[in-house]
């Protein structure tokens, strides 16, 4: 098997099953460095003691040990040279020994000790080319993952994106409005300088919501590594509503939003999670848009359970599904609608449980409709010399 990438394999930028980065732990090449000069005198001490002991003794196939350890820091082709300088090694004090009592038996000794380096260097050797194989299915298998959670948003953006253009267009037009009417008090006789102020004010404020719609919509179709940080949740639910409100109006959807404003931050990818609250939110809707029966509710809430964890809930008033099809809905290519992928709630499910949590699907037992609801841990505590900067939260 040829590896196609160095040996040890570049860590930098891959996540580890949390998510978080694992490059840059310095604590490895110390241990590495203890274990080499360990793998060294271990060597070393075999040595002197296959010399002096006589041939009956197979003092050798201790190198074994030496075989092990180096296989803990040595890429495979090391391992190799390892083994062969440990049958180096044993030949040499075959050579330096005193005499055997018995010949036959000596020279049975040397050779099973040369056997078991041999086979314990193929092993090995062996075992660290499947490792290597493992660690880059895992990587390759992550990136593939990442590029569809982007592709996925994408999509998202592209049916949003009749909404968004909506939703700019307002602040834009009432600049416009602003801006004339700003121009009339100033031409007026006297000029009215007060209300002139008052339409340059409300322009400031249409550009800022329009430039802050425009900056939502960029941050959610940016492709970007993985970044961890403390999320307000609430916060980043409620940016998510504001680039969904006109979806919510064309479709008649009555929202409600619940948030628990003693929400604890959680340790989280901001976009990621706000990929999956759109997502789930854009599933509600598209449900209660094909049933035309009754009113349209979608309740988003946000709690802490009991044990400190983080519970956002996104519950709609739609068709709901069968109960024994509450897992398959997570299946990847699992769709019910005409131009549906099927990947969106396997890749929200993705997001979740690498954040920690749990994603899953309830039929509303109350009225009618689906609850989708997904738990976080909450972001672990910090104290003030830990050298972090919270981000959007202080110090718990
Ligand atoms: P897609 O939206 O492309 O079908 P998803 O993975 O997002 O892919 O959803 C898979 C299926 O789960 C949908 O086709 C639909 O049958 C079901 N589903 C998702 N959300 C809801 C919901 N809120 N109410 C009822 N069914 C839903």
């Amino acid at each position: 098997m040829k590896l196609r990438t160095p040996w040890p394999p570049d860590l930098s930028g891959v996540a580890n099953e949390a998510g978080t980065q694992i490059a840059g732990d310095n604590r490895l090449p110390t241990k590495n460095a203890a274990l080499r000069g360990f793998t060294i005198a271990a060597a070393i001490a075999i040595f002197i003691a296959d010399s002096i002991t006589s041939l009956d003794i197979a003092a050798a196939t201790l190198y074994v040990a030496v075989v092990l350890m180096a296989s803990r820091f040595l890429r495979p082709r090391d391992i190799a040279i390892v083994g062969l300088g440990c049958i180096a090694l044993a030949l040499l004090s075959w050579y330096i020994t005193p005499p055997a009592v018995s010949v036959t038996l000596a020279v049975a000794n040397e050779f099973i000790s040369i056997g078991a380096i041999a086979l314990v260097t193929v092993l090995a050797r062996h075992a660290k080319l499947s490792e290597a194989e493992v660690f880059n299915s895992e990587r390759r298998l992550r990136d593939v993952q990442k590029a569809l959670a982007h592709a996925n948003r994408l999509t998202t953006m592209g049916e949003l994106m009749a909404s968004l253009s909506h939703e700019l267009k307002q602040p834009i037009s009432a600049s416009a409005t602003n801006a004339q009417a700003g121009v009339r008090w100033l031409a007026a006789s006297p000029p009215n300088l007060e209300s002139a102020r008052q339409s340059f004010e409300r322009i400031i404020q249409d550009a800022a919501r329009a430039s802050a719609i425009l900056e939502r919509t960029r941050e959610l179709s940016r492709k970007s590594a993985s970044r961890k940080n403390r999320v307000q949740l609430n916060d980043a639910i409620a940016e998510v509503l504001v680039l969904l409100q006109h979806e919510f109006l064309k479709e008649n959807v009555a929202v409600e939003i619940r948030l628990d404003q003693t929400l604890p931050p959680v340790e989280a990818d901001r976009v990621q999670l706000q990929q999956v609250v759109l997502n789930l939110a854009m599933n509600a809707v598209e449900a209660m848009s094909e049933f035309p029966e009754g009113p349209r509710k979608l309740i988003i809430q946000s709690a802490t359970v009991q044990s400190g964890d983080v519970l956002i809930t996104v519950q709609d008033s739609g068709p709901g599904f069968a109960a024994e099809n509450a897992d398959r809905l997570f299946e990847t290519f699992y769709t019910t609608k005409t131009s549906g992928i099927g990947m969106g709630l396997a890749i929200c499910r993705s997001i979740v449980e690498d954040h920690g949590g749990r994603l899953w699907a309830d039929t509303n037992q109350v009225a009618r409709g689906s609850v989708f609801r997904f738990t976080l841990p909450r972001s672990p505590v910090r104290t003030a010399n830990s050298g972090e900067n919270p981000v959007g939260g202080a110090y718990l």
